[in-house]
């Protein structure tokens, strides 16, 4: 599969990416892989070619396949976080209507400040 990025440019965010992200940032260092989503109990890493692992901090350190859901949500996140990553965005059909749940923003916002990050099937793309 072809590479969906330069290859300088996603080594460059792969060596940026920030260790206090994810305790496992620098798993994804190591392996090469850019960490675009990361929660307490997993993190989505892109591969230059798109592919999606998820870490789920097994001590093997063995990497899941991403299912539909997570493979979405990493490619929205990495669209969202790096301008140079912006084509990984799912391109919205025209039917599609903004979702109702983050009015587009791929975040709900809750009373007292807190923020989530919207589910499926929106997958904080932002429009379902
Ligand atoms: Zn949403």
């Amino acid at each position: 599969m072809a590479a969906m990025t330069a290859p300088d440019s996603f080594a460059r965010l792969v060596a940026e990416q920030a260790a206090s992200e994810h305790p496992w940032g620098a798993r994804a260092r190591q392996w090469g892989l850019l960490t675009v989503f990361a929660q307490l109990w997993e993190s989505l890493l892109l591969a230059p070619s798109g592919e999606v692992f998820v870490d789920r901090g097994l001590p093997d350190a063995a990497l899941s396949a991403a299912t539909g859901d997570e493979r979405e949500t990493a490619h929205a996140q990495a669209a969202r976080r790096h301008p140079e990553l912006r084509h990984l965005m799912p391109r919205r059909p025209p039917g599609a209507r903004t979702c109702p749940q983050c009015d587009g923003s791929g975040e709900i916002a809750l009373p007292g400040g807190r923020r989530f990050f919207c589910g499926p099937p929106c997958n904080t793309k932002g429009w379902v």
